[in-house]
């Protein structure tokens, strides 16, 4: 990978979480991104499952400032990203997973509509309404393994989520 794909993947990663655009990180893009999910799949934010998507969000959202905020202001920037969580995401995937574990759990019981698990289909659907490009989403989804039936296990989208975000830098 030259140093313009790094520069524009790291962009788009940064986009995933800068929900709101601004041009920063917060807490707020993590409430944005939960209700934008709750909305696309009918659940209301009182409901137990929207009640556990919010509180997966705010343990994401204190996961990312922990690794990423580094002058501590509430808010990650493009550089604080970079240097801190696309860095350390890639040096230590496991322990992203492990921030990022609640609220994609939350997410995948909004998302499974028949409560039988969590589906390529789904997945995709969740990253269209979080703004991911269509044929990245489906880059993404499409090669996870599955079962019988199509449904594919919450460790392995948690990982896929980890690989997604981890973002390897040419001079690595
Ligand atoms: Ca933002
Ligand atoms: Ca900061």
């Amino acid at each position: 990978m030259d140093s313009a794909e790094y520069e524009r993947k790291i962009a788009a990663r940064f986009a995933t979480f800068d929900q709101d655009g601004n041009g920063y990180i917060d807490r707020e893009d993590f409430s944005v991104a939960a209700r934008s999910v709750l909305a696309e799949f009918g659940v209301t934010a009182r409901s137990d499952r929207g009640q556990a998507l919010f509180a997966g969000a705010e343990a994401f959202w204190q996961g990312m400032a922990g690794i990423a905020d580094v002058d501590g202001d509430q808010r990650v920037t493009r550089e604080e990203f970079v240097t801190g969580a696309a860095k350390r995401l890639r040096d230590n995937p496991e322990r992203f997973a492990e921030i990022a574990r609640p609220f994609l759990h939350a997410v995948i019981s909004v998302a499974d509509e028949d409560g039988r698990g969590a589906t390529a289909q789904g997945a995709q659907r969740v990253m269209r309404v979080l703004g991911t490009p269509e044929e990245v989403a489906v880059q993404v989804t499409a090669g996870l393994p599955a079962d019988a039936a199509g449904r594919i296990s919450e460790d392995v989208i948690l990982a896929a989520f980890a690989g997604y975000c981890g973002v390897q830098a040419p001079d690595a």
